[in-house]
């Protein structure tokens, strides 16, 4: 068994997330760090907006809290585990169980069914058969994607309707915590904010925590707590 199976159960975790004195540098030989967050905490089900400049460490953040880049110092606790001390094996496990990520190119398989594109994540994350077929009937209508796309290639699939698929296979496994890395960028107006309710309603729903990163200062509307990256990443020197 490993050691995330006895992670809290969501109504009981409070904080979602939390960073001590986290530093992150692509460039080892160099000095000053891409990223540096001396303390942020992210309460359980909360709703984050996350903005910021491009090229401010938007994306390395979200990268360090999906355990793909691993904190050259300090601490990252997600749902109260020591998520940046853990093995890579265990973090792979973590984060096939409890998080969720929508990455701004979507990241499907596109030669690839669509369905199977979603069972592939259910099975890493240890979601059973049954459970993906109950979860896609009460998604797919939520996300206007008709069962007919599920035997098409995820590549054959409009820009919108790939966005649509990436949020099914990133809740597939009911994630405690959904990172969404500016995924709007492609949309008109109408089908933005068609896409912003469906995401809400759903992480409200599975009472996930949710971390939204976007430049576009219109969809902060969306959204009570809202946090430039500024704010958090000192090693920038230029924070407001
Ligand atoms: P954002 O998502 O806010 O646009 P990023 O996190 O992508 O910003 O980038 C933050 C900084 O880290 C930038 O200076 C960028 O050039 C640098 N960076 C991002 N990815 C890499 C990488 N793979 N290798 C080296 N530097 C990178
Ligand atoms: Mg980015």
């Amino acid at each position: 068994m490993d050691s995330t199976s006895d992670i809290k159960s969501k109504q009981q975790v409070e904080l979602a997330i939390k960073l001590e004195n986290m530093s992150y540098k692509y460039d080892k030989t160099r000095i000053k760090p891409d990223l540096f967050v001396a303390d942020w905490q992210v309460q359980a089900r909360q709703h984050v907006f996350l903005k910021g400049e491009s090229g401010s460490g938007k994306t390395t953040l979200l990268n360090l809290l999906a355990g793909v880049l691993v904190p050259n110092s300090g601490e990252i606790t997600l749902l109260g585990e020591p998520f940046s001390q853990l093995s890579p094996q265990k973090i792979d496990a973590f984060r096939a169980k409890h998080i969720g990520v929508v990455y701004q190119q979507f990241n499907l398989i596109p030669f690839v069914s669509v369905l199977k594109n979603v069972q592939l994540a259910a099975h890493f994350g240890g979601t059973c058969a049954d459970q993906v077929e109950q979860t896609l009937a009460d998604l797919l209508p939520k996300l206007a994607l008709s069962t007919d796309c599920l035997r098409q290639a995820a590549g054959e699939l409009s820009v919108g309707q790939q966005q649509r698929v990436a949020i099914a296979r990133a809740l597939i496994n009911h994630p405690d915590i959904l990172l969404v890395d500016e995924p709007t960028s492609a949309l008109d107006s109408a089908a933005r904010d068609a896409f912003m309710e469906v995401l809400l309603a759903l992480c409200n729903k599975f009472n996930t925590t949710l971390l939204f990163v976007s430049h576009d200062p219109q969809l902060q509307e969306y959204f009570k707590s809202r946090i430039n990256i500024a704010e958090l990443n000192t090693a920038q020197g230029d924070a407001i």
